[in-house]
């Protein structure tokens, strides 16, 4: 159904010489010290820059790339060949729902985050309230000259310490969400501490906390109310493209590794590769990486079409992060020791590929989704032709 063009294949080479030139040489560093140098993700984010690899996911209109949703797949999923922290330097991770900034509010945040000048972290989660995003605590309280204060605290909040703002999600009445944009450096906005993970070395994942921070008018996102349901829309794309396409190529690189191995690797006197257990390992990788990758491009196509993929991307969601899952784990079998060994960056796939089926929503918060869907509208879900 899908075929590339010569400008598709162009971008693709584009972005997947810049990895292997740029970011790989990068990797281990990161792993081994748990950062990225300042000076090297300056220099990073500048050459990216000039080759117009930053934000190209935006439209052109503010100084992004201006992709479709397919070719920004395509891109991610390249990315996913790459760490987490050196994909945020180089290609940025300007968020969707900065779009939602009006007036007064593109100059200040929307168009410094294209440009790469300001970095925005996302923060809807806390303590107490994780996949019931609506059950937050963190409230905004209206002052009579319309100026609002912040109070409560976030929690795992990806390159907190690396942003300049952060898009909050605070109660702004009792059955009513807000969004607001905070500036790092406010009176009574502190950060906290890194949160160390499993994986993902090299990003930081920290607390916030809010305490009575004054925020102008103008911070609010979106209309009072609606911001929130607007940035959980937006979100969408951005499950289908960190979640979907990156999980499709870092199942890629770690298909490739596996292939070479198999056919290098000798034990009773030939290629394991020539063994039907193997075999049978790189093909189900295979198999799985392909229908994960159509399902994402297909929720993409959707996309530009201006259909409604929200059902695709939660399969998306599912499917990609649990195939991830299912590869690495082949990856680690098929490199045996070597797979276990930190000489080889194999185990840090594994423990970096675990997180795919948690954040953006869990595989049971989205195949709650789907299942609640297929029980409404029946066949629309699987049969192509309804
Ligand atoms: C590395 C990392 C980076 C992150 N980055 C960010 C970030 O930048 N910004 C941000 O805001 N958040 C971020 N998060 C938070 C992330 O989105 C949450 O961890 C995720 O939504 C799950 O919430 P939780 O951890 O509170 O788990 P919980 O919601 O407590 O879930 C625990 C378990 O219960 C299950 N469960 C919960 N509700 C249901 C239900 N209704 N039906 C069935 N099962 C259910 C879950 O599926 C899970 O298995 C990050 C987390 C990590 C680990």
């Amino acid at each position: 159904m899908f075929h590339l063009s010569n400008e598709q294949r162009m971008l693709i080479e584009t972005v997947r010489r810049f990895i292997h030139e740029e970011c790989r040489p990068l990797e281990d560093e990161v792993e081994a010290s748990g950062d990225l140098a300042d000076t090297q993700a300056r220099a990073l984010h500048d050459k990216a820059r000039a080759l117009g690899l930053y934000a190209m996911n935006m439209p052109a209109e503010f100084g992004g790339g201006g992709l479709s949703v397919v070719d920004r797949m395509l891109c991610e999923e390249q990315f996913g060949h790459t760490t987490d922290i050196l994909i945020r330097r180089a290609f940025g991770n300007v968020y969707e729902p900065l779009l939602e900034c009006r007036g007064e509010q593109v100059a200040r945040w929307l168009l410094p985050a294209v440009q790469g000048a300001r970095t925005c972290a996302i923060a809807i989660t806390e303590p107490g309230a994780g996949s019931d995003a609506q059950g937050i605590r963190t409230r905004a309280e209206l002052q009579a000259d319309g100026s609002w204060r912040l109070h409560g605290s976030k929690h795992f909040i990806s390159d907190g310490w690396w942003s300049d703002f952060f898009l909050v999600s605070a109660r702004t009445g009792e059955r009513e969400i807000s969004m607001f944009m905070v500036d790092k450096g406010l009176p009574g906005f502190t950060l906290g501490k890194d949160q160390k993970m499993m994986g993902l070395r090299g990003t930081p994942h920290i607390e916030l906390f809010f305490d009575n921070v004054p925020l102008e008018p103008l911070a609010l996102l979106g209309q009072r109310g609606q911001g929130f349901k607007l940035v959980m829309g937006a979100l969408n794309v951005v499950r289908l493209a960190q979640v979907g396409a990156r999980a499709v190529g870092k199942a890629s690189h770690v298909l490739e590794l596996m292939t070479a191995y198999a056919q290098q690797r000798r034990q009773f006197g030939q290629a394991i590769g020539d063994f039907q257990l193997v075999q049978q390992m790189l093909a189900d990788s295979v198999i799985e990486i392909n229908a994960a990758r159509l399902m994402v491009l297909h929720a993409a196509a959707m996309m530009d079409r201006g259909e409604d993929a929200r059902d695709w991307i939660a399969m998306v969601k599912v499917h990609a992060a649990e195939m991830l899952g299912r590869v690495v784990d082949r990856g680690v079998q098929v490199f045996g020791g070597m797979g276990f060994c930190k000489e080889l960056p194999i185990e840090r796939y594994y423990r970096d590929a675990r997180i795919y089926r948690i954040y953006d929503g869990t595989s049971e918060i989205h195949r709650g989704v789907i299942a609640r869907s297929v029980l409404k509208k029946g066949a629309a879900l699987f049969d192509l032709a309804r």
